[in-house]
């Protein structure tokens, strides 16, 4: 089976200037060809679906760099761990998954999962058992004790079960990446801050030392998997930066320093950014109080976060979107307003912005020769966007504008009205 699409304007995710009237031939799962096409090389095999796109915008599949597929929309964050069943979690991440697809995301990289359900779940897309993304899985949150994920008070003897892992010291560190390993997780992710959420670790919070993310960064790399950290103050950013940590998430009060240091090593930042003005526009609704986003609170981080992500943007740190959704505040389904800030706060032109989603996600997923740009011999994995996303980059929020192909194979189609 070959499909041709036609008269399209291509965005190949490299950061070239768009071409227009472009063709894009797949056979199979795979793109054979895209670009220009002159009238003798068109395609003239009877087995050939020629679709006609009128002008409309082709992009690569858009990758989420920062996801959390078992995240229910909890109104409290206690919920991700105490009312989340292993069962429950898994049907909430399919859930979760075909809607990431719907929405133009044929990749994602997780950011954690309770009980460690995307493994059984990256499973299930593969075999073509649900619809998804190409999914990195991640374990559950490694964190040490009191840490950012460890809220549950001793007394309850609770522990943290579902959502996290405790472990301290070099040799817990060793056996909890292990045993990740062991069931499968791609990404080892860690918390080594705190949060403005989570009163028990505020931001400036540091709940490793530099040791121990050494430790759990040499044994994730001795098996070749992505070690992933969630940082926020300058102290946990630079130990995350020194520990050489592949993923680096947030670093909003990274100082000069540690932006040079995560710049040289070629480290990723993940800012997850639309989650802090997710908070501030939505949090109170759901009982998020003012002094958690108030001056000193989340209205501070935002500041900061902008002049951070611009400096970093400036020192060339290659950036992904990836925003956290998951909660009543910040739903699933709404990912691109992550890559929007990319354009309104962090300065990126809607190009770059796109190339951030696309093809530094595929970097970031160590995928770069099989997703993260339309060219031949790539997977076709694309986006046909009805409007002009480097006018208007919304329109990538707005799935009814959005006609997603993974592997060669429409998951969604809005095509109808002819050209746009
Ligand atoms: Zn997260």
């Amino acid at each position: 089976m070959r499909i041709w699409l036609k008269s399209a304007r291509l965005i190949d995710g490299s950061g070239a200037a768009p071409v227009d009237d472009a063709a894009i031939l797949i056979e199979g799962e795979t793109i054979v060809h895209a670009g220009r096409l002159s009238a003798a090389d068109a395609p003239r095999r009877p087995d050939t679906q020629v679709v006609d796109l009128g002008g409309r915008t082709v992009i690569p599949g858009l990758v989420e760099a920062h996801i959390h597929l078992s995240y229910n929309n909890v109104k409290v964050i206690a919920d991700l761990d105490l009312n989340c069943p292993p069962e429950y979690s898994t049907l909430v991440s399919a859930k979760n998954a075909e809607l990431a697809l719907s929405c133009g995301y044929t990749a994602a990289r997780s950011a954690g999962s309770v009980h460690g359900v995307d493994v059984a779940l990256k499973r299930a897309i593969n075999e073509g058992l649900y619809p998804g993304p190409r999914l990195l899985a991640a374990s559950r949150d490694i964190v040490a004790t009191g840490g950012m994920s460890d809220w549950n008070p001793s007394y309850l003897k609770l522990g943290m079960d579902g959502l996290a892992v405790i472990a301290d010291g070099a040799d817990q560190i060793r056996t909890a990446v292990r045993r990740a390993i062991k069931d499968g997780a791609d990404v080892i992710k860690c918390y080594v801050g705190g949060d403005a959420l989570l009163p028990h670790t505020p931001i400036a919070d540091c709940t490793y030392t530099l040791d121990e993310v050494r430790v759990l960064v040499d044994e994730t790399h001795m098996r070749g998997r992505i070690a992933s950290a969630h940082v926020r103050g300058a102290r946990s950013s630079r130990v995350a930066a020194e520990a050489g940590v592949d993923s680096i998430e947030h670093a909003t009060y990274a100082d000069d320093e540690t932006l040079r240091m995560i710049a040289d090593r070629g480290l990723v930042l993940v800012p997850g950014l639309r989650y802090l003005y997710s908070i501030i526009e939505n949090g109170p609704r759901f009982g998020i109080t003012e002094d958690i986003v108030g001056p000193s609170g989340l209205r501070d981080e935002i500041k900061q976060a902008a002049d951070t992500y611009r400096r970093a943007k400036d020192l060339g740190i290659r950036m992904c979107p990836g925003g956290d959704f998951g909660f009543a505040w910040n739903p699933h389904g709404e990912y691109a307003k992550d890559i929007q800030v990319f354009v309104d706060v962090i300065g990126f032109t809607p190009l770059e912005a796109i190339t951030c989603a696309t093809r530094r996600g595929a970097e970031l997923m160590r995928m770069p020769d099989r997703i993260g740009t339309v060219e031949a011999g790539k997977l076709a994995d694309l986006v046909v966007v009805d409007g002009d996303p480097l006018k208007d980059i919304t329109v990538l929020q707005d799935r009814s504008h959005l006609s997603v192909m993974k592997g060669g194979r429409f998951v969604t189609r809005n095509l109808q009205g002819g050209s746009p």
